[in-house]
Protein backbone atom coordinates (compact mmCIF):
# COMPACT_ATOMS: atom_id res chain seq x y z
CA UNK A 1 0.00 0.00 0.00
CA UNK A 2 1.56 3.54 -1.20
CA UNK A 3 1.07 5.46 1.92
CA UNK A 4 2.97 9.37 2.19
CA UNK A 5 1.77 12.29 1.20
CA UNK A 6 1.84 11.78 -2.53
CA UNK A 7 0.28 15.14 -3.45
CA UNK A 8 0.82 17.69 -0.65
CA UNK A 9 4.80 18.70 -1.39
CA UNK A 10 6.03 21.27 1.66
CA UNK A 11 4.40 24.61 1.34
CA UNK A 12 0.71 22.84 -0.26
CA UNK A 13 -2.48 24.50 0.79
CA UNK A 14 -3.58 23.35 4.11
CA UNK A 15 -7.41 23.52 5.46
CA UNK A 16 -6.46 26.61 7.43
CA UNK A 17 -6.10 28.14 3.96
CA UNK A 18 -9.49 26.99 2.63
CA UNK A 19 -11.45 27.53 5.90
CA UNK A 20 -10.15 31.45 7.09
CA UNK A 21 -12.50 32.88 9.73
CA UNK A 22 -13.91 35.10 6.42
CA UNK A 23 -15.37 32.21 4.70
CA UNK A 24 -16.73 31.06 8.13
CA UNK A 25 -17.73 34.61 9.03
CA UNK A 26 -19.17 35.29 5.39
CA UNK A 27 -21.30 31.72 4.97
CA UNK A 28 -22.72 31.72 8.62
CA UNK A 29 -23.93 35.40 8.29
CA UNK A 30 -27.63 35.43 8.96
CA UNK A 31 -27.71 31.91 10.87
CA UNK A 32 -28.93 32.72 14.51
CA UNK A 33 -27.91 29.96 16.87
CA UNK A 34 -28.24 29.41 20.43
CA UNK A 35 -25.26 28.33 21.33
CA UNK A 36 -21.58 27.19 19.07
CA UNK A 37 -21.03 23.95 17.94
CA UNK A 38 -17.62 22.67 16.69
CA UNK A 39 -16.84 21.28 12.85
CA UNK A 40 -12.92 19.59 12.62
CA UNK A 41 -11.18 18.50 9.57
CA UNK A 42 -10.61 14.52 9.42
CA UNK A 43 -7.23 15.43 7.17
CA UNK A 44 -5.49 16.40 10.57
CA UNK A 45 -8.38 16.67 13.36
CA UNK A 46 -7.88 20.15 13.75
CA UNK A 47 -10.35 22.35 14.31
CA UNK A 48 -11.87 24.05 11.56
CA UNK A 49 -15.29 26.57 12.47
CA UNK A 50 -17.41 27.73 15.18
CA UNK A 51 -20.41 27.31 14.06
CA UNK A 52 -24.56 28.72 15.52
CA UNK A 53 -25.85 25.93 17.10
CA UNK A 54 -29.88 26.25 16.24
CA UNK A 55 -32.21 25.18 18.79
CA UNK A 56 -35.69 24.26 18.37
CA UNK A 57 -36.58 28.23 18.77
CA UNK A 58 -34.08 28.76 15.56
CA UNK A 59 -35.85 25.64 13.62
CA UNK A 60 -39.17 27.24 14.38
CA UNK A 61 -37.93 31.08 13.01
CA UNK A 62 -36.31 29.31 9.66
CA UNK A 63 -39.53 27.72 9.13
CA UNK A 64 -41.42 30.66 9.67
CA UNK A 65 -39.35 32.75 7.60
CA UNK A 66 -39.40 29.59 4.77
CA UNK A 67 -43.18 29.38 5.04
CA UNK A 68 -43.63 32.92 4.63
CA UNK A 69 -41.49 33.36 1.71
CA UNK A 70 -43.09 30.12 -0.09
CA UNK A 71 -46.33 31.77 -1.61
CA UNK A 72 -44.44 34.06 -3.70
CA UNK A 73 -41.73 31.31 -4.57
CA UNK A 74 -44.49 29.21 -5.76
CA UNK A 75 -46.02 32.29 -7.71
CA UNK A 76 -42.83 32.47 -9.89
CA UNK A 77 -43.63 31.03 -13.23
CA UNK A 78 -41.96 27.56 -13.32
CA UNK A 79 -39.58 28.90 -16.37
CA UNK A 80 -38.31 31.48 -13.85
CA UNK A 81 -37.68 29.10 -11.05
CA UNK A 82 -35.73 26.42 -13.63
CA UNK A 83 -33.54 28.92 -15.22
CA UNK A 84 -31.98 29.47 -11.51
CA UNK A 85 -31.30 25.50 -12.04
CA UNK A 86 -29.41 26.39 -14.76
CA UNK A 87 -27.40 29.06 -14.13
CA UNK A 88 -26.23 27.18 -10.96
CA UNK A 89 -25.52 24.40 -13.11
CA UNK A 90 -22.58 26.71 -14.97
CA UNK A 91 -21.65 28.45 -11.43
CA UNK A 92 -21.19 24.80 -10.05
CA UNK A 93 -18.41 24.42 -12.95
CA UNK A 94 -17.05 27.61 -13.15
CA UNK A 95 -16.55 27.39 -9.43
CA UNK A 96 -15.37 23.82 -8.48
CA UNK A 97 -12.60 24.50 -7.03
CA UNK A 98 -13.93 25.98 -4.27
CA UNK A 99 -16.44 23.55 -3.66
CA UNK A 100 -13.65 21.20 -3.95
CA UNK A 101 -11.37 22.11 -1.63
CA UNK A 102 -14.25 22.87 1.69
CA UNK A 103 -15.40 18.87 0.60
CA UNK A 104 -12.60 17.59 0.92
CA UNK A 105 -10.75 19.45 4.17
CA UNK A 106 -14.72 18.67 5.74
CA UNK A 107 -14.79 14.83 4.22
CA UNK A 108 -11.27 14.47 4.01
CA UNK A 109 -12.27 12.44 0.78
CA UNK A 110 -9.45 12.53 -2.12
CA UNK A 111 -10.27 15.27 -4.71
CA UNK A 112 -11.39 12.95 -7.20
CA UNK A 113 -14.15 11.48 -5.12
CA UNK A 114 -15.20 14.99 -4.33
CA UNK A 115 -15.79 15.68 -8.17
CA UNK A 116 -18.20 12.88 -8.14
CA UNK A 117 -20.18 15.45 -6.03
CA UNK A 118 -19.71 18.33 -8.84
CA UNK A 119 -20.62 16.03 -11.60
CA UNK A 120 -23.80 14.62 -9.67
CA UNK A 121 -25.00 17.87 -8.85
CA UNK A 122 -24.16 19.80 -12.17
CA UNK A 123 -26.42 16.91 -13.56
CA UNK A 124 -29.34 17.22 -11.30
CA UNK A 125 -29.65 21.02 -11.85
CA UNK A 126 -29.73 20.81 -15.67
CA UNK A 127 -32.09 17.62 -15.49
CA UNK A 128 -34.41 19.65 -13.35
CA UNK A 129 -33.42 23.00 -15.18
CA UNK A 130 -34.83 21.47 -18.47
CA UNK A 131 -37.43 18.77 -17.62
CA UNK A 132 -38.87 20.41 -14.50
CA UNK A 133 -41.56 22.84 -16.21
CA UNK A 134 -43.04 19.10 -18.29
CA UNK A 135 -42.75 16.81 -15.11
CA UNK A 136 -45.09 19.73 -13.73
CA UNK A 137 -47.11 20.86 -16.31
CA UNK A 138 -50.69 20.37 -15.75
CA UNK A 139 -52.35 17.13 -17.40
CA UNK A 140 -55.37 16.57 -18.78
CA UNK A 141 -57.40 13.60 -18.26
CA UNK A 142 -60.46 11.39 -19.51
CA UNK A 143 -63.42 12.83 -17.52
CA UNK A 144 -66.35 10.41 -15.91
CA UNK A 145 -68.58 11.71 -19.09
CA UNK A 146 -66.01 12.85 -21.58
CA UNK A 147 -66.09 16.21 -22.83
CA UNK A 148 -68.97 17.11 -20.62
CA UNK A 149 -66.91 16.79 -17.46
CA UNK A 150 -63.07 18.69 -17.62
CA UNK A 151 -60.50 17.24 -15.67
CA UNK A 152 -56.56 18.82 -14.87
CA UNK A 153 -54.25 17.31 -12.97
CA UNK A 154 -52.53 19.67 -11.17
CA UNK A 155 -49.21 19.34 -9.13
CA UNK A 156 -49.40 21.72 -6.06
CA UNK A 157 -45.89 22.13 -4.28
CA UNK A 158 -46.31 20.90 -0.84
CA UNK A 159 -45.03 23.62 1.61
CA UNK A 160 -41.94 23.83 3.35
CA UNK A 161 -39.63 21.05 2.87
CA UNK A 162 -37.84 19.69 5.47
CA UNK A 163 -34.07 18.21 4.44
CA UNK A 164 -31.89 16.21 6.68
CA UNK A 165 -28.45 14.99 5.32
CA UNK A 166 -25.14 12.81 6.12
CA UNK A 167 -21.46 14.30 6.19
CA UNK A 168 -20.50 11.79 3.28
CA UNK A 169 -21.72 13.73 0.26
CA UNK A 170 -22.08 16.96 1.66
CA UNK A 171 -22.47 19.09 -1.48
CA UNK A 172 -24.57 16.39 -3.71
CA UNK A 173 -26.70 15.27 -0.37
CA UNK A 174 -27.96 18.80 0.39
CA UNK A 175 -27.99 20.72 -2.63
CA UNK A 176 -28.18 17.92 -4.86
CA UNK A 177 -31.63 16.92 -3.46
CA UNK A 178 -32.52 20.36 -2.49
CA UNK A 179 -32.65 21.07 -6.24
CA UNK A 180 -35.77 19.49 -7.20
CA UNK A 181 -38.04 20.38 -4.33
CA UNK A 182 -37.27 24.31 -4.81
CA UNK A 183 -37.64 24.29 -8.42
CA UNK A 184 -41.08 22.98 -7.45
CA UNK A 185 -42.54 25.42 -5.70
CA UNK A 186 -41.43 24.47 -2.46
CA UNK A 187 -39.27 25.78 -0.14
CA UNK A 188 -36.58 23.98 2.26
CA UNK A 189 -35.32 23.87 5.66
CA UNK A 190 -31.68 21.99 5.35
CA UNK A 191 -30.31 20.37 8.45
CA UNK A 192 -26.67 19.29 7.06
CA UNK A 193 -24.28 17.25 9.14
CA UNK A 194 -22.32 20.00 11.47
CA UNK A 195 -19.14 18.10 10.26
CA UNK A 196 -19.98 18.82 6.69
CA UNK A 197 -21.99 22.35 7.37
CA UNK A 198 -19.63 24.69 4.84
CA UNK A 199 -20.12 23.19 2.24
CA UNK A 200 -23.80 22.91 2.13
CA UNK A 201 -23.75 26.56 3.65
CA UNK A 202 -21.79 27.53 0.24
CA UNK A 203 -24.15 25.78 -2.14
CA UNK A 204 -26.70 27.81 -0.66
CA UNK A 205 -24.46 31.22 -1.29
CA UNK A 206 -24.08 29.91 -4.76
CA UNK A 207 -27.70 29.06 -5.59
CA UNK A 208 -28.49 32.60 -4.12
CA UNK A 209 -25.94 34.10 -6.47
CA UNK A 210 -27.83 32.34 -9.43
CA UNK A 211 -30.79 34.02 -8.53
CA UNK A 212 -32.87 32.38 -5.86
CA UNK A 213 -34.05 34.18 -3.08
CA UNK A 214 -32.26 34.05 -0.13
CA UNK A 215 -35.03 33.10 2.34
CA UNK A 216 -36.09 30.40 0.42
CA UNK A 217 -33.88 28.43 1.48
CA UNK A 218 -33.16 27.94 5.24
CA UNK A 219 -29.95 26.19 7.21
CA UNK A 220 -30.52 24.92 10.46
CA UNK A 221 -27.03 24.00 12.25
CA UNK A 222 -26.64 21.19 15.48
CA UNK A 223 -27.14 18.03 17.09
CA UNK A 224 -29.08 15.31 14.72
CA UNK A 225 -30.86 14.15 18.16
CA UNK A 226 -32.01 17.77 19.01
CA UNK A 227 -32.08 19.93 15.42
CA UNK A 228 -33.66 16.67 13.21
CA UNK A 229 -36.64 15.92 15.43
CA UNK A 230 -37.41 20.49 15.44
CA UNK A 231 -36.97 19.81 11.69
CA UNK A 232 -39.57 16.62 11.50
CA UNK A 233 -41.64 18.57 13.69
CA UNK A 234 -41.93 21.54 11.42
CA UNK A 235 -41.93 20.19 7.80
CA UNK A 236 -44.71 19.44 5.38
CA UNK A 237 -42.84 16.77 4.17
CA UNK A 238 -39.73 15.63 4.93
CA UNK A 239 -36.24 14.48 2.64
CA UNK A 240 -34.02 12.05 4.68
CA UNK A 241 -30.41 10.64 3.98
CA UNK A 242 -29.07 9.05 6.41
CA UNK A 243 -28.82 5.26 8.77
CA UNK A 244 -31.10 2.99 8.45
CA UNK A 245 -31.45 3.45 12.31
CA UNK A 246 -32.03 7.20 11.80
CA UNK A 247 -34.60 6.92 8.88
CA UNK A 248 -36.87 4.98 11.23
CA UNK A 249 -37.11 7.66 13.79
CA UNK A 250 -37.82 9.92 11.15
CA UNK A 251 -40.62 8.01 9.48
CA UNK A 252 -42.09 7.72 12.74
CA UNK A 253 -42.26 11.73 13.64
CA UNK A 254 -43.34 12.13 9.51
CA UNK A 255 -46.08 9.56 9.93
CA UNK A 256 -47.27 10.83 13.82
CA UNK A 257 -48.00 14.22 12.20
CA UNK A 258 -49.16 12.84 8.76
CA UNK A 259 -46.62 14.32 6.58
CA UNK A 260 -44.94 12.21 3.93
CA UNK A 261 -41.22 11.18 3.78
CA UNK A 262 -38.58 10.23 1.63
CA UNK A 263 -35.67 8.12 3.07
CA UNK A 264 -32.21 7.19 1.45
CA UNK A 265 -30.61 4.55 3.79
CA UNK A 266 -27.65 2.54 4.07
CA UNK A 267 -26.91 -0.65 1.91
CA UNK A 268 -24.93 -3.98 1.75
CA UNK A 269 -24.53 -3.71 -1.78
CA UNK A 270 -23.27 -6.67 -3.72
CA UNK A 271 -21.24 -6.63 -7.34
CA UNK A 272 -21.17 -10.16 -9.44
CA UNK A 273 -18.22 -11.14 -11.48
CA UNK A 274 -19.83 -13.55 -14.24
CA UNK A 275 -17.61 -16.29 -15.56
CA UNK A 276 -17.62 -14.65 -18.65
CA UNK A 277 -16.59 -11.17 -17.23
CA UNK A 278 -13.54 -9.30 -18.53
CA UNK A 279 -11.76 -10.02 -15.13
CA UNK A 280 -9.09 -6.96 -15.82
CA UNK A 281 -12.14 -4.73 -16.17
CA UNK A 282 -13.92 -5.82 -13.28
CA UNK A 283 -11.21 -5.50 -10.67
CA UNK A 284 -10.96 -2.05 -11.87
CA UNK A 285 -14.36 -1.61 -11.41
CA UNK A 286 -14.46 -3.41 -8.11
CA UNK A 287 -11.44 -0.60 -6.97
CA UNK A 288 -14.04 2.08 -8.09
CA UNK A 289 -17.16 0.20 -6.40
CA UNK A 290 -15.27 -0.31 -3.11
CA UNK A 291 -13.15 2.20 -2.39
CA UNK A 292 -14.78 5.43 -3.12
CA UNK A 293 -14.33 7.92 -0.39
CA UNK A 294 -12.98 5.42 0.98
CA UNK A 295 -16.13 3.78 1.07
CA UNK A 296 -18.30 5.65 2.70
CA UNK A 297 -21.16 5.81 -0.34
CA UNK A 298 -24.05 4.73 0.27
CA UNK A 299 -23.78 2.63 -2.85
CA UNK A 300 -20.75 1.29 -2.85
CA UNK A 301 -19.43 -2.31 -2.72
CA UNK A 302 -19.02 -4.46 0.28
CA UNK A 303 -19.86 -7.93 -1.39
CA UNK A 304 -18.03 -9.18 -4.10
CA UNK A 305 -19.23 -12.43 -5.58
CA UNK A 306 -16.64 -13.90 -8.51
CA UNK A 307 -18.01 -17.40 -10.25
CA UNK A 308 -15.37 -19.59 -9.41
CA UNK A 309 -14.00 -20.21 -12.75
CA UNK A 310 -12.39 -16.64 -12.89
CA UNK A 311 -11.90 -15.97 -8.73
CA UNK A 312 -8.26 -16.33 -8.84
CA UNK A 313 -7.73 -14.57 -11.60
CA UNK A 314 -9.83 -11.54 -10.53
CA UNK A 315 -8.68 -11.73 -7.48
CA UNK A 316 -4.82 -11.47 -8.11
CA UNK A 317 -5.57 -8.33 -10.26
CA UNK A 318 -8.43 -6.85 -8.14
CA UNK A 319 -5.88 -6.95 -5.05
CA UNK A 320 -2.71 -6.07 -7.09
CA UNK A 321 -4.58 -2.92 -7.76
CA UNK A 322 -5.71 -2.46 -4.23
CA UNK A 323 -2.27 -2.41 -3.06
CA UNK A 324 -1.11 -0.27 -5.77
CA UNK A 325 -3.38 2.50 -4.57
CA UNK A 326 -1.87 5.81 -2.65
CA UNK A 327 -3.34 7.15 -0.09
CA UNK A 328 -3.18 10.92 0.37
CA UNK A 329 -4.13 14.38 2.10
CA UNK A 330 -3.17 17.27 -0.18
CA UNK A 331 -6.04 19.56 -1.64
CA UNK A 332 -5.43 18.20 -5.41
CA UNK A 333 -5.92 15.17 -7.41
CA UNK A 334 -3.03 12.67 -7.28
CA UNK A 335 -4.43 10.42 -4.35
CA UNK A 336 -6.66 7.68 -4.88
CA UNK A 337 -7.84 7.41 -1.61
CA UNK A 338 -8.43 9.42 1.16
CA UNK A 339 -9.18 9.39 4.72
CA UNK A 340 -12.11 8.28 7.12
CA UNK A 341 -14.71 11.06 8.25
CA UNK A 342 -14.46 10.20 12.00
CA UNK A 343 -13.06 8.16 14.64
CA UNK A 344 -16.98 6.34 15.10
CA UNK A 345 -16.57 5.28 11.16
CA UNK A 346 -12.78 4.10 12.20
CA UNK A 347 -13.94 2.26 15.04
CA UNK A 348 -16.65 0.50 13.07
CA UNK A 349 -14.17 0.01 10.48
CA UNK A 350 -11.36 -1.87 12.83
CA UNK A 351 -13.80 -3.75 14.93
CA UNK A 352 -15.21 -5.50 11.69
CA UNK A 353 -11.78 -5.81 10.54
CA UNK A 354 -10.73 -7.00 13.63
CA UNK A 355 -13.46 -9.23 14.91
CA UNK A 356 -13.42 -11.04 11.28
CA UNK A 357 -10.06 -12.04 11.32
CA UNK A 358 -10.30 -13.01 15.03
CA UNK A 359 -13.04 -15.56 14.11
CA UNK A 360 -10.78 -17.08 10.92
CA UNK A 361 -11.16 -14.63 7.60
CA UNK A 362 -8.22 -13.44 5.64
CA UNK A 363 -6.87 -9.52 5.18
CA UNK A 364 -5.71 -10.42 1.04
CA UNK A 365 -4.65 -6.86 1.62
CA UNK A 366 -4.47 -3.71 3.74
CA UNK A 367 -6.18 -4.23 7.28
CA UNK A 368 -4.64 -1.78 9.12
CA UNK A 369 -5.39 2.02 10.13
CA UNK A 370 -2.50 4.26 8.94
CA UNK A 371 -2.20 6.93 11.34
CA UNK A 372 1.12 8.14 9.61
CA UNK A 373 -0.94 9.79 6.84
CA UNK A 374 -3.40 10.96 8.66
CA UNK A 375 -5.27 10.18 12.40
CA UNK A 376 -8.41 8.69 10.54
CA UNK A 377 -6.46 6.58 7.50
CA UNK A 378 -7.38 3.14 6.97
CA UNK A 379 -6.06 1.02 4.68
CA UNK A 380 -8.76 -0.51 1.50
CA UNK A 381 -8.93 -3.90 2.43
CA UNK A 382 -10.01 -6.78 1.02
CA UNK A 383 -11.19 -10.12 2.93
CA UNK A 384 -11.35 -13.75 2.42
CA UNK A 385 -12.88 -16.69 4.43
CA UNK A 386 -15.73 -14.16 5.62
CA UNK A 387 -19.12 -16.21 7.10
CA UNK A 388 -22.17 -15.32 8.56
CA UNK A 389 -21.77 -14.86 12.62
CA UNK A 390 -19.14 -11.97 11.34
CA UNK A 391 -20.42 -8.32 11.50
CA UNK A 392 -18.70 -7.70 8.42
CA UNK A 393 -20.88 -10.14 6.32
CA UNK A 394 -24.48 -8.89 6.86
CA UNK A 395 -24.14 -5.22 8.35
CA UNK A 396 -22.67 -1.80 6.77
CA UNK A 397 -19.40 -1.25 7.40
CA UNK A 398 -19.36 2.44 5.43
CA UNK A 399 -15.37 1.62 5.16
CA UNK A 400 -13.03 0.79 2.35
CA UNK A 401 -13.87 -2.97 3.19
CA UNK A 402 -14.82 -5.82 0.79
CA UNK A 403 -15.35 -9.22 1.74
CA UNK A 404 -14.79 -11.27 -1.51
CA UNK A 405 -16.93 -14.68 -1.88
CA UNK A 406 -16.90 -17.84 -4.58
CA UNK A 407 -20.13 -19.02 -6.73
CA UNK A 408 -20.73 -22.06 -8.51
CA UNK A 409 -24.52 -20.90 -10.93
CA UNK A 410 -25.98 -17.80 -11.61
CA UNK A 411 -28.97 -19.09 -9.11
CA UNK A 412 -26.57 -19.11 -6.42
CA UNK A 413 -25.31 -15.95 -7.21
CA UNK A 414 -28.93 -14.18 -7.08
CA UNK A 415 -29.93 -16.25 -4.02
CA UNK A 416 -26.35 -14.90 -2.04
CA UNK A 417 -26.60 -11.71 -3.50
CA UNK A 418 -30.39 -11.08 -1.91
CA UNK A 419 -29.56 -12.35 1.04
CA UNK A 420 -30.19 -9.39 2.89
CA UNK A 421 -32.94 -6.93 4.65
CA UNK A 422 -31.01 -3.86 2.18
CA UNK A 423 -31.43 -3.67 -1.05
CA UNK A 424 -30.13 -0.02 -2.37
CA UNK A 425 -27.45 -1.11 -5.12
CA UNK A 426 -25.73 -3.86 -7.12
CA UNK A 427 -23.50 -4.39 -9.68
CA UNK A 428 -23.13 -7.38 -12.27
CA UNK A 429 -20.02 -7.60 -14.95
CA UNK A 430 -20.15 -9.46 -18.00
CA UNK A 431 -19.33 -9.51 -21.32
CA UNK A 432 -22.92 -10.46 -22.47
CA UNK A 433 -24.91 -7.27 -21.87
CA UNK A 434 -28.33 -8.96 -22.40
CA UNK A 435 -27.28 -11.59 -19.49
CA UNK A 436 -26.24 -8.75 -17.40
CA UNK A 437 -29.53 -6.77 -18.15
CA UNK A 438 -31.35 -10.11 -17.37
CA UNK A 439 -29.91 -11.51 -14.05
CA UNK A 440 -29.90 -6.94 -12.89
CA UNK A 441 -34.16 -7.77 -13.07
CA UNK A 442 -33.88 -10.98 -10.64
CA UNK A 443 -31.43 -8.38 -8.00
CA UNK A 444 -33.71 -7.09 -5.33
CA UNK A 445 -32.21 -3.32 -5.51
CA UNK A 446 -32.86 -0.13 -6.38
CA UNK A 447 -29.88 0.04 -9.34
CA UNK A 448 -28.39 -2.35 -10.86
CA UNK A 449 -25.51 -1.49 -12.86
CA UNK A 450 -23.77 -4.16 -15.91
CA UNK A 451 -20.44 -3.53 -16.32
CA UNK A 452 -19.89 -0.60 -13.69
CA UNK A 453 -20.35 -0.37 -9.95
CA UNK A 454 -22.80 2.41 -9.28
CA UNK A 455 -21.91 5.73 -11.27
CA UNK A 456 -24.02 4.60 -14.24
CA UNK A 457 -27.25 4.33 -12.64
CA UNK A 458 -26.63 7.06 -10.09
CA UNK A 459 -25.54 9.53 -12.80
CA UNK A 460 -28.65 8.87 -14.92
CA UNK A 461 -30.70 11.73 -13.19
CA UNK A 462 -33.76 11.04 -15.51
CA UNK A 463 -33.57 7.52 -14.03
CA UNK A 464 -34.87 7.13 -10.01
CA UNK A 465 -32.92 5.97 -7.60
CA UNK A 466 -33.24 4.76 -4.40
CA UNK A 467 -34.10 1.64 -2.14
CA UNK A 468 -36.05 -1.49 -1.50
CA UNK A 469 -36.25 -3.45 1.50
CA UNK A 470 -34.32 -1.47 5.04
CA UNK A 471 -32.77 0.94 2.32
CA UNK A 472 -35.46 3.57 2.13
CA UNK A 473 -38.74 4.87 0.79
CA UNK A 474 -39.00 6.83 -2.46
CA UNK A 475 -36.70 7.50 -4.82
CA UNK A 476 -34.56 10.65 -5.78
CA UNK A 477 -33.97 11.24 -9.61
CA UNK A 478 -36.81 11.49 -12.57
CA UNK A 479 -40.24 11.88 -11.89
CA UNK A 480 -40.20 10.29 -8.89
CA UNK A 481 -37.59 12.58 -7.34
CA UNK A 482 -39.31 15.71 -7.86
CA UNK A 483 -42.78 14.41 -7.79
CA UNK A 484 -42.65 13.65 -4.22
CA UNK A 485 -42.20 17.28 -3.86
CA UNK A 486 -45.60 17.87 -4.68
CA UNK A 487 -49.13 17.24 -4.19
CA UNK A 488 -51.35 16.15 -7.11
CA UNK A 489 -54.48 17.93 -7.44
CA UNK A 490 -57.43 17.34 -9.35
CA UNK A 491 -59.73 19.83 -10.67
CA UNK A 492 -62.55 18.36 -12.67
CA UNK A 493 -65.31 20.97 -14.45
CA UNK A 494 -68.50 20.05 -14.98
CA UNK A 495 -70.12 21.14 -18.62
CA UNK A 496 -73.62 21.32 -20.08
CA UNK A 497 -75.49 18.63 -17.76
CA UNK A 498 -75.10 17.65 -13.83
CA UNK A 499 -74.22 14.59 -12.87
CA UNK A 500 -77.66 14.15 -11.65
CA UNK A 501 -81.21 13.75 -13.01
CA UNK A 502 -81.80 16.94 -15.09
CA UNK A 503 -83.92 18.15 -17.93
CA UNK A 504 -86.76 16.26 -16.51
CA UNK A 505 -85.98 13.03 -15.91
CA UNK A 506 -86.71 10.50 -13.09
CA UNK A 507 -84.44 8.79 -11.13
CA UNK A 508 -85.27 5.87 -13.24
CA UNK A 509 -84.45 7.27 -16.58
CA UNK A 510 -81.79 8.99 -15.57
CA UNK A 511 -80.50 5.37 -14.18
CA UNK A 512 -81.07 4.24 -17.81
CA UNK A 513 -79.51 6.66 -19.48
CA UNK A 514 -76.48 6.18 -17.61
CA UNK A 515 -76.36 2.71 -18.25
CA UNK A 516 -76.56 3.48 -21.50
CA UNK A 517 -74.13 6.08 -21.65
CA UNK A 518 -71.55 3.53 -19.98
CA UNK A 519 -72.08 0.45 -22.82
CA UNK A 520 -71.36 3.33 -25.24
CA UNK A 521 -68.69 4.83 -23.93
CA UNK A 522 -67.12 1.01 -23.64
CA UNK A 523 -68.00 0.55 -27.20
CA UNK A 524 -66.25 3.63 -28.04
CA UNK A 525 -63.29 2.51 -26.26
CA UNK A 526 -63.52 6.04 -24.25
CA UNK A 527 -63.47 3.78 -20.97
P1 LIG B 1 -27.10 9.30 10.50
O1 LIG B 1 -28.42 8.66 10.35
O2 LIG B 1 -26.38 9.16 11.78
O3 LIG B 1 -27.22 10.89 10.25
C1 LIG B 1 -27.83 11.42 9.09
C2 LIG B 1 -28.39 12.79 9.42
O4 LIG B 1 -29.43 12.63 10.37
C3 LIG B 1 -27.38 13.75 10.05
O5 LIG B 1 -27.62 15.06 9.58
C4 LIG B 1 -27.69 13.64 11.53
O6 LIG B 1 -27.31 14.78 12.25
C5 LIG B 1 -29.20 13.48 11.49
N1 LIG B 1 -29.78 12.84 12.69
C6 LIG B 1 -29.16 12.11 13.64
N2 LIG B 1 -30.05 11.70 14.56
C7 LIG B 1 -31.25 12.16 14.17
C8 LIG B 1 -32.57 12.02 14.69
N3 LIG B 1 -32.83 11.34 15.80
N4 LIG B 1 -33.59 12.59 14.00
C9 LIG B 1 -33.36 13.25 12.86
N5 LIG B 1 -32.13 13.43 12.33
C10 LIG B 1 -31.09 12.88 12.97
O7 LIG B 1 -26.22 8.79 9.28
P2 LIG B 1 -24.69 9.13 8.96
O8 LIG B 1 -23.83 8.23 9.77
O9 LIG B 1 -24.47 10.58 9.04
O10 LIG B 1 -24.62 8.73 7.42
C11 LIG B 1 -24.23 7.48 7.00
C12 LIG B 1 -25.44 6.63 6.63
O11 LIG B 1 -26.17 7.29 5.60
C13 LIG B 1 -25.05 5.29 6.07
O12 LIG B 1 -25.88 4.29 6.60
C14 LIG B 1 -25.29 5.45 4.58
O13 LIG B 1 -25.54 4.25 3.89
C15 LIG B 1 -26.45 6.37 4.55
N6 LIG B 1 -26.55 7.09 3.27
C16 LIG B 1 -27.54 6.73 2.39
C17 LIG B 1 -27.62 7.35 1.15
C18 LIG B 1 -28.68 6.96 0.13
O14 LIG B 1 -28.86 7.67 -0.84
N7 LIG B 1 -29.38 5.84 0.32
C19 LIG B 1 -26.70 8.34 0.81
C20 LIG B 1 -25.71 8.66 1.73
C21 LIG B 1 -25.66 8.04 2.97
Amino acid sequence: MEGGNPVAPPGARTAADVVTPALVARLTRGLTGSGTTVSHTPLTGRKLADLPESGPEDVAAAFGRARQAQRAWAAVPVRERAAVLLRFHDLVLARQSEVLDLIQVETGKARLHAHEEVQAVAVAARHYGRKAPAYLRPRGHTGVVPTLTKVTELRQPRGVVGQISPWNYPFELSVGDALPALVAGNTVVTKPDTETALTALWARELLIEAGLPAPVWQMVLGEGPVVGPAVVAHADYVSFTGSTRTGREVAEGAAARLVGCSLELGGKNAMLVLHDADVEKAAAGAVRGCFSSAGQLCISIERLYVHESVADAFVERFVARTRAMRLGTGLAYGADMGSLVSGRQLETVTRHVEEAVAKGATVLTGGRPRPDIGPLFYEPTVLEGVEAPMAVCAEETFGPVVSVYRFRDEDEAVALANATPYGLNASVWTRDGRRGRALAARLRAGTVNVNEAYAAAYGSAQSPMGGMGDSGLGRRHGSEGILKYTESQTVAQQRVMPLAPSFGMTDEKYAEFMTRSLRALKALRLR
